[in-house]
């Protein structure tokens, strides 16, 4: 849960995206190259399960699921539970059975209608900050990095108050909703600073869909029955994701072999009514074994924009962010 933000967690958090974007070739400018002593360690949120699952895509299929069989009965986890335990609100993993299919949206971005928001507005403004932001950032903090990133990532550099967007695509085309959703981390990473707080992944995943919703809202209305179908894809995919997760964690003995963690997989993928399209391959499900359960992150928040399509406006929500958060 949300933290009360202190200059340690920004260094520290500093210190990691400085050395992130570096290993990427972008240098950035900071002064945190300084070592930290290890009693300035500080807690961050309670973001993820703490489990190592060390599978490699480029290995083959036998010796991925000899590992991660291995991992798995170390690690023998119930999920739920954990979530309890550290007051996660309890996730709703009941498959909606909408059938919408994702499109391609028709815009791309255009920076003109910030500037245009902004030019209405007080300077001194919170809303007028983060429209400063926005733009800035689309400006000269948009990176193309190496083939590494897989598709979009934000990376927030506290102390200098930047956020860096970093897109591993050649063609220079922008996907509206993908960035629109980068856009919604910019938005939080500002806002997490000027109101001294610091969110677990969830939280931020939270907000940041949160915001993109209050974009479509704003500037991109006409996308937005296009925007839902996007969300409803992404939901159903990390709602299979996630559950498949749960019983492969909770029950490894059951799935020991290569063919019923298959079963297991379909099985979720029918429930879900996922399609081809839409649908993840198998070997995408072993990066989330990577990191177990960052799919469930985004649900509660891609559920909580789906309800919010067409309502708030962006300036609304800063309002409502800061109502909740403001010191
Ligand atoms: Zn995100």
């Amino acid at each position: 849960m949300a933290l009360k933000r202190n200059k340690m967690h920004s260094i520290q958090e500093e210190k990691e995206s400085v050395a992130l974007l570096k290993s990427l070739g972008h240098i950035v400018s900071s002064f945190y190259e300084i070592e930290l002593n290890s009693e300035e360690i500080v807690d961050f949120p309670i973001s993820l399960p703490n489990i190592k699952i060390e599978v490699s895509l480029e290995e083959n299929i036998l010796i991925q699921n000899i590992k991660l069989n291995k991992q798995l009965l170390k690690y023998k986890f119930d999920y739920l539970t954990w979530r309890k335990k550290h007051n996660f609100q309890s996730l709703n993993l009941e498959p909606s059975f909408c059938n919408m299919r994702y499109q391609n949206p028709n815009n791309e971005i255009d920076i003109s209608i910030f500037i245009n928001e902004q030019n209405r507005l007080e300077n001194n403004s919170i809303y007028y900050l983060i429209l400063d932001k926005i733009i800035y950032t689309i400006k000269h903090n948009i990176k193309y990095p190496s083939k590494s990133i897989d598709g979009y990532k934000c990376i927030h550099c506290p102390m200098i108050n930047q956020s860096y967007i970093l897109i591993n695509e050649i063609d220079n085309q922008y996907h509206l909703f993908y960035l629109l959703h980068e856009i919604g981390h910019v938005i939080v990473n500002f806002l997490m600073v000027e109101t001294s707080i610091i969110f677990s992944i969830e939280e931020e995943e939270y907000w940041a869909h949160y915001f993109e919703c209050t974009l479509i809202n704003t500037f991109y209305k006409k996308e937005a029955k296009k925007y839902e179908y996007f969300l409803y894809s992404l939901l159903e995919e990390n709602k299979a994701i996630t559950n498949y997760q749960i019983e492969l964690f909770k029950y490894p003995e059951k799935y020991e072999k290569y063919e019923n963690k298959m079963e297991l997989y379909k099985r979720n993928v029918v429930e879900y009514n996922l399609t081809d399209e839409d649908s993840i391959n198998y070997n995408y499900v072993f990066e989330f074994i990577d990191a177990p359960f960052y799919s469930a992150s985004y649900i509660m928040g891609q559920e909580n924009a789906i309800n919010h399509i067409l309502k708030d406006t962006l300036i609304e929500g800063v309002l409502k962010f800061t109502s909740i958060f403001d010191k």
